[in-house]
């Protein structure tokens, strides 16, 4: 009875499909959707209502997902509802746990090792084959071969299958399928394994040893999959034999989320998923609870853009929230500016009360992050890179660690927050925090360990010490560091399934965003496109989106913006002049009229250069022309006339007829990209046209 009254309110927290989903009985269940629908939300509310009606012990469930952050995220919601001893690991944790467990049975002797040093091994292997080991050849061996793995294909199906799926290698492929065959066969003699070899191994031990697999089964009942669309044919195997015969298996994800499948992951068992099971609970959602619906606008536009998409996966997302500030564009000189631009904007959040750790900037590469890691320095903002992976390698949280876990074992009486502050002192948390530079990060890095303890206090039914540092000790293995009051600084990739009230999109140039090797192939620009698709449905309120014309100051701006802005930029969007109010020059005199130099304040007058009232003198036939050549290129690029050149800013182009760069660029709505993409064009068309008056 407590029980069901507990979990008819664990459900009133979902819409009425998550709670469909949340609720449904044990076997099959499959939620589609977009972004911030809710899915995790939905999958953790699930686990916690069959824990709480009695169907599932905790320690039956196993849930999965894309990232270490990811999973740790999903821990933390699980704590919130009230459910300890779930297991929520990415695929690698799991597999790595199990497989600690289950070695001495199925192999014996010697343990093995997880290479931490894979290109070092790859290196080696290259060398014995004669093939190049610079760097960049080393890095390209390494992805082929850690593919060939995700994808279950060996080396001596390598040649056929990278020909076939049209693999863009620096080396032959049977040169590659060389290094590979070497490579494992060296790691074997090392008794080392890979981060692909723990999925292999594991799968193995579970399918060839009857007992262990037996007693994997009746050890985990549940199954859970977060981020499904991103399943690569070694996870799905290994899936396959966790599940077993049995059919009790919830999987959530978004098509159009899919980023890895240039990493060997596909969204095609997710699609399949009732084909499999022909009796699963499917669920769409729509309602989008997580962004502003100017956020949800912009995420709608970029994914409806998408050229080639599986069936099934159209989706329209429908903002929950309240009205939010406009996405903000804007275009920089550099990347020095852009980056400056993004601290001052930061600040500026900062001070109207927006908490360091709910902003991220996240990037293509992470070579990015350096000028922003500068930049936010530079203003005194504390920032954690790509999610602070390294947190618990940190000196004062090793020496933290030591501290706590000593203790755990005759833990000391009173509040755990307390106890913890308490303990944190020797190793240097002083009640008041240092001036700056390192000492006010390591005491940074110590005090989020006590708000940590606060929040476990606050939901953890036992807050005891030594449950405390049981929690810290799975942070630490499965790399979820505690949220340090800092500005997230982290790669789109590593960014799916976390939310931010404010994100930043930076370095949105061609090259960048799409990645120069996506280049003249569809299917990689799309991924490309998905990829900013997830960017964008990180913010829940603010987002930037912004791109420089050179990298560095005084270089040569030859950039694009990213082909992905297009369509997405407000019509008539001064992108310069946004990006030079940013950096505070002056914008330059009152435009005037031509005709008869009155002031112009209407967007449109300052387009067409004069008052609406003034006569216009425009040159028909070439307005004409410059039209059908509009409707020509839009059709190639694929995107609205009005992303091209708006109507006003082609019938300025036909009354004032520029003879040159200089005179198209005066025409406001021609900026540096424009002049590149299309100034010749224009430039020959009034040209062609001349006297036709
Ligand atoms: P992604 O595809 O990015 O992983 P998701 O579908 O997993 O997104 P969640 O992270 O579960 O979405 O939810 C997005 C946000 O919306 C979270 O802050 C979540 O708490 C909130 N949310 C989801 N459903 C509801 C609801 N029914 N009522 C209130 N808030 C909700
Ligand atoms: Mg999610």
């Amino acid at each position: 009875m407590g029980s069901r009254v507990a979990s008819s309110g664990l459900l009133a927290g979902l819409d009425p499909e998550q709670r469909a989903a949340a609720s449904a009985p044990r076997g099959p269940v499959c939620v589609l959707a977009g972004a911030g629908t809710g899915k995790t939300r939905t999958i953790t509310h699930r686990i916690a209502y069959l824990v709480q009606s009695g169907q599932v012990a905790p320690g039956q469930v196993l849930a999965v997902t894309f990232t270490a952050r990811a999973a740790g995220e999903m821990r933390s919601r699980l704590r919130a509802l009230g459910v300890e001893g779930a297991q929520a690991r990415t695929f690698h944790a799991a597999a790595l746990r199990q497989l600690h467990y289950f070695w001495p049975r199925v192999v014996g002797g010697r343990p093995w090792q997880l290479m931490d040093r894979t290109l070092r091994m790859v290196g080696r292997a290259a060398n014995r084959v004669g093939v190049d080991t610079e760097v960049e050849t080393l890095r390209d061996l390494a992805t082929e071969i850690e593919w060939a793995k995700a994808s279950l294909i060996g080396a001596d199906d390598y040649p056929a299958a990278a020909a076939r799926l049209h693999r863009d290698t620096s080396e032959p492929p049977e040169r590659v399928a060389e290094v590979y065959r070497t490579y494992e066969k060296l790691k074997s003699d090392d008794q080392a394994l890979d981060f692909g070899d723990l999925l292999l191994q594991t799968t193995a031990a579970l399918e060839e040893h009857s007992a262990v697999g037996e007693e994997f089964r009746d050890r985990y009942r549940c199954f859970v999959v977060d981020e499904y669309q991103d399943v690569t044919p070694a996870q799905q195997r290994l899936l396959d034999a966790w599940v077993g015969e049995r059919d009790d298996l919830t999987v959530v994800g978004d098509v159009n989320q899919t980023i890895y499948s240039f990493g060997g992951a596909s969204p095609r068992p997710m699609l399949d998923f009732t084909r499999r099971f022909p009796e699963a609970t499917v669920v769409r959602l729509e309602r989008d609870y997580r962004s502003t619906p100017q956020v949800v606008s912009l995420a709608n536009k970029v994914i409806a853009a998408a050229r080639s998409r599986p069936a099934g996966s159209r989706l329209r997302l429908i903002g929950q929230r309240a009205d939010g500030p406009e996405p903000r564009f804007a275009e920089f000189d550099d990347e020095h500016q852009e980056a400056a631009a993004v601290a001052r904007r930061i600040r500026e959040l900062l001070d109207a009360g927006v908490e360091a750790s709910e902003i991220a900037v996240l990037f293509r590469v992470n070579a990015q992050s350096e000028a922003y890691e500068q930049a936010l320095s530079e203003v005194k903002v504390p920032y954690l890179v790509r999610g602070g992976e390294r947190f618990f390698s940190r000196k004062e949280i090793r020496e933290a660690m030591v501290v706590l876990r000593t203790a755990a074992a005759d833990p000391p009486d009173g509040e755990l927050p307390t106890v913890v502050r308490a303990l944190l002192a020797k190793v240097g948390l002083t009640d008041q925090p240092p001036a700056g530079g390192a000492a006010k990060e390591r005491w940074d890095a110590l005090l989020s360990l006590v708000e940590l303890a606060e929040e476990f206090a606050a939901d953890a039914s036992d807050p005891s010490l030594p449950r405390y540092v049981g929690e810290l000790e799975q942070r630490a293995s499965a790399q979820h560091p505690p949220t340090v009051q800092g500005v997230t600084l982290a790669s789109l990739h590593s960014a799916k399934g976390l939310e931010w009230d404010a994100v930043f999109l930076v370095g949105l140039a061609e090259g960048t965003l799409p990645i120069q090797h996506a280049d003249g192939d569809d299917e990689a620009i799309e991924e490309e496109r998905r990829l900013f698709y997830v960017g964008v449905t990180r913010a829940r309120e603010h987002l930037w989106l912004s791109w420089a014309l050179a990298r560095k100051p005084g270089g040569r701006r030859g950039r694009r913006r990213s082909r992905f802005l297009y369509g997405l930029l407000p019509e008539n969007h001064p992108a310069s002049r946004v990006a030079r109010s940013a950096q505070n020059k002056p914008r330059g005199a009152q435009p005037k009229c031509r005709v008869c130099g009155g002031r112009l304040n209407e967007s449109m007058e300052i387009k067409l250069g004069r008052c609406a009232k003034c006569p216009s003198h425009v040159d028909e036939a070439l307005l004409g022309r410059l039209k059908e050549w509009r409707v020509q290129r839009s059709r190639e690029l694929n995107v609205p006339a009005f992303v091209i050149f708006t109507d006003a800013t082609l019938i300025a182009i036909a009354e004032q007829r520029p003879a040159d760069d200089r005179a198209l660029v005066s025409i406001s709505g021609i900026g540096a990209t424009k002049l590149e993409r299309f100034g010749s064009d224009v430039l020959a068309l009034v040209h062609e046209t001349a006297g036709q008056e």
